[in-house]
């Protein structure tokens, strides 16, 4: 069988037992089908410390120049890691490097089976949650207020000229924080959402509190349509999609009684918030893609979980671990298919569908990892270790890929 050819992408290998998934998902899944095409770099964290992390900018730059790229779960370092891997420093996170090298906005989504049922019954399709990923609180500055006094907030222009604003007359303790954003960033948080939903061709909603923040939320609401009135409009009409705004308290009864199906684009604080619960109400994290996207068309690919590191240290005790690749393994078919819709390669995207629909196909015929088969109703699971459970995977993709 001739193998499908394709053009680069960036892969980002990572650590512990998405590592090993890494390799078992590329020699089953893909190798046998594809020629696959990749600037390999090594993020594993011993590789991050004998570069001084060098390898994650070269990563993130390779990604700009070929514009699409795979990442694997990565350690974020903390001391215990410091000392584990006995690192020269406590490195950055990489998924932090690589956003603010690609000033990118992360969008995540559930991938949905039909014996996980959604705590929200009336949810039937994915909702993806787009964060910001820039300043307000994540960037302020506070003051724990020791007694009475005068709050004010105060910008100095570059001529030295003020305008000042006065926040509070203490008459006792109290708490102060200021935070900031700039035009620059929510334009491009703007523009990535708009270029995702064009895309994916799904309805794309923002929500602030715009109604209370005049200056603050409001600047983020016009931005927004502004940009959209200029440059997307069109395209939205003829992608048959459509941009709605509305206020976040509205937002969130709307999306509790939805059927799903659309992208939910959020400042900075709601975001981490309201994908914890949007990702909580669908099931499971083992089954929550993320992906990040530039406003200028770069796309990495990753899973939202992390190393799973308890699975690890049980692997290299030899002992049997029922890992779930399928995250993974989405990462690996968006970004070859997102390759595939780049270069006009009809071939690669029948493929990257194909991988998905085997993934999902194996899953609906009761075949799962341990962790959800502790979600699952109205289904006996038939639960399998983590190379069995890929094996499975691979006789669907033969299949499908024979037909
Ligand atoms: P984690 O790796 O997501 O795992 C937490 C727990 O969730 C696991 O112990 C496991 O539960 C379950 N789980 C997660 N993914 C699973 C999968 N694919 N299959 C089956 N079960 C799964 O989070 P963590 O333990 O907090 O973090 C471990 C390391 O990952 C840390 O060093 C952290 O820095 C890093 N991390 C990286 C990223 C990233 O690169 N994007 C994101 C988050 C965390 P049971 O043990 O109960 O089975
Ligand atoms: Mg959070």
């Amino acid at each position: 069988m001739n193998k499908i050819q394709m053009n680069p992408i960036v892969e980002m290998d990572g650590d512990e037992m998405t590592r090993i998934l890494w390799q078992m998902i590329k020699d089953e899944l893909i190798l046998p089908y594809v020629d696959l095409n990749t600037e390999y770099y090594d993020l594993g964290l011993v590789h991050r410390d004998e570069t001084d992390d060098a390898v994650t900018v070269e990563a993130a730059e390779a990604t700009k120049r070929l514009h699409v790229a795979v990442k694997c779960a990565t350690i974020t370092p903390n001391a215990q890691r410091v000392e584990e891997y006995n690192l020269k420093k406590m490195w950055k996170s990489p998924n932090a490097t690589i956003r603010a090298i690609l000033d990118g906005t992360v969008f995540r989504a559930p991938i949905l089976v039909s014996y996980i049922k959604p705590v929200v019954r009336t949810w039937e399709a994915p909702i993806t949650i787009a964060r910001h990923a820039y300043g307000d609180v994540y960037k302020a500055a506070e003051i724990r207020v020791p007694g009475p006094g005068k709050a004010e907030l105060v910008y100095t222009a570059a001529d030295g000229s003020k305008i000042r604003e006065e926040v509070a007359d203490f008459n006792g303790q109290g708490i102060l924080q200021a935070m900031h954003n700039k035009d620059a960033s929510i334009l491009s948080f703007a523009r990535s959402c708009f270029e995702y939903a064009l895309s994916v061709r799904q309805d794309l909603w923002f929500s602030t509190k715009d109604t209370i923040s005049k200056q603050y939320d409001q600047t983020f609401k016009l931005l927004f349509a502004d940009m959209y009135e200029r440059e997307y409009k069109a395209r939205f009409e003829e992608a048959g999609i459509t941009y709605f705004y509305t206020l976040i308290d509205d937002a969130v009864a709307r999306v509790i009684r939805s059927k799903g199906g659309f992208i939910w684009a959020l400042k900075n604080y709601d975001g981490d918030v309201m994908s914890d619960m949007v990702s909580t109400a669908f099931g499971s994290l083992a089954m929550m893609t993320s992906i990040l996207v530039s406003p200028d068309g770069n796309y990495e690919y990753e899973a939202a979980h992390g190393t799973v590191t308890r699975h690890y240290y049980r692997y290299l005790k030899g002992e049997p671990t029922s890992t779930n690749p399928i995250a993974t393994i989405f990462a690996w078919s968006g970004a070859l298919r997102k390759r595939g819709e780049l270069d006009g390669n009809t071939e690669l995207v029948r493929y990257a569908d194909a991988l998905d629909a085997a993934c999902l196909e194996t899953l609906e015929s009761g075949k799962m990892t341990k962790d959800l088969s502790l979600l699952a109703q109205d289904i006996t699971p038939t639960v399998l270790e983590t190379a069995p459970f890929i094996a499975a995977i691979r006789e669907t993709l033969d299949r499908k890929m024979g037909e």
